[in-house]
């Protein structure tokens, strides 16, 4: 069977039509960067009304890439938590619209689980259980899988994701930040020298599986400040590039080092449960030096990695399609009339909410 699923969480309008096996048979997206790299971030009146601007255009180009009609697609998912309100409104409205229309089953998905699920599209012998590191825009991770719609956080951020940190770098070095920040980091963290500027590791003292990502955020401030008076120039954004590369390759290194150690910490608290294998997943899995470091880790471990091809680690429409596809497997489904939409979702109330259906 075949599903259109559709994305408007944040800042990008995404459809694709997904087969049940997986296979992506169509897909658009309208990227809002130029939008938000004029105000420095994401404005959610602005994301609403390019939401509203783009959408049918993107899910009529991703059912004729698809080669389908509406009609001839299965059923209909779409997310509906977390995320900014207006922009979840904006797909669920018109997803319930083609539902109601078309007469499709309809599926209200999860975000994060999508993120999630997407280790399994290209992957199905990721079996749960397992464990998945979720590092994106709005959050930072460490979930057990357990099934689909049961998942258990066992570490989380204390105040800013990696997404941020990354976005929040890119904006201090004056490099492009629409549609996130953390491509232009990582380009040109390759230039750079990795040790170049000292930074230490957040939460060395903690025993959990928590993350910080504040305090780095101002080490890195405060590391390019110095250099601003070293080099008598006005701004961090003024640093020749040089210096540039070793706040981005510094900031990058000890960014994933924090993960490392807790990730560790995490493999050992889950090992008498059968668990073997990480997904990597969330925007920032698309990041090369991220990904190699834990595939090593992994590797040190005897354990496998599992993680999206990177265009398939942001936000995309395949993700809710594939999310749908799952949940539709298992007999399960939602009543397009009563779907709301949910700014927090945890995955508690979206359990709740499937059960009902
Ligand atoms: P959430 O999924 O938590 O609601 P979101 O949907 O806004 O947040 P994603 O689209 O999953 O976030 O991820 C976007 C984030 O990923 C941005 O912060 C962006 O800078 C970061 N990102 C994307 N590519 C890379 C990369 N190559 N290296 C580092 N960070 C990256
Ligand atoms: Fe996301």
């Amino acid at each position: 069977f075949t599903v259109l699923g559709i994305e408007s969480s944040c800042d990008d309008t995404g459809a694709a039509v997904v087969r049940s096996d997986g296979i992506i048979l169509g897909e658009a997206l309208a990227s809002q960067a130029e939008i938000h790299e004029e105000w420095g971030g994401v404005v959610p009146g602005l994301a609403k009304t390019a939401h509203e601007e783009n959408l049918d255009q993107v899910i009529e180009l991703a059912l004729s890439r698809a080669n389908l009609t509406i009609d001839e697609v299965d059923a209909i998912g779409v997310t509906v938590g977390p995320g900014l309100e207006i922009c979840l409104r904006v797909g669920c409205n018109r997803a319930k619209e083609l539902a109601i229309q078309h007469k499709k089953p309809f599926v209200g998905i999860h975000h994060l689980e999508a993120h999630i699920l997407m280790a399994r599209l290209e992957n199905p012998d990721l079996q749960f259980p397992f464990l998945s590191l979720l590092v994106s825009g709005g959050h930072c991770q460490i979930l057990k899988c357990m099934g689909i719609g049961r998942y258990s956080v066992i570490g989380g951020t204390l105040d800013d994701s990696l997404g941020e940190a990354f976005d929040k770098t890119a904006r201090l070095l004056g490099l492009p930040v629409g549609g996130g920040g953390g491509p232009a980091v990582e380009k040109l963290a390759l230039e750079g020298n990795r040790t170049a500027v000292p930074l230490t590791v957040p939460l060395l003292q903690r025993k959990d599986c928590d993350f910080s990502y504040a305090g780095l955020k101002t080490n890195v401030r405060r590391a390019a400040e110095k250099l601003v008076m070293e080099r008598g120039v006005e701004l961090p954004s003024e640093l020749p590039r040089g210096d540039k590369a070793d706040i981005a390759a510094s900031f990058q290194h000890i960014a994933i080092r924090h993960l490392e150690h807790r990730l560790k910490r995490a493999i050992s608290n889950v090992e008498d449960e059968e668990i073997k294998t990480l997904a990597l997943v969330g925007g920032v899995a698309a990041n090369m030096e991220l990904r190699s470091r834990l595939e090593e880790l992994c590797e040190n471990h005897g354990w496998s990695l599992a993680v999206p091809p990177p265009r398939l680690c942001t936000d995309q429409g395949a993700m809710s399609a594939w999310a749908a596809v799952e949940r539709l497997k298992l007999g399960s489904s939602d009543e397009p009339d009563g779907q709301d939409v949910y700014a927090r979702y945890p995955f508690s109330l979206s359990a709740e909410n499937n059960q009902d259906s």
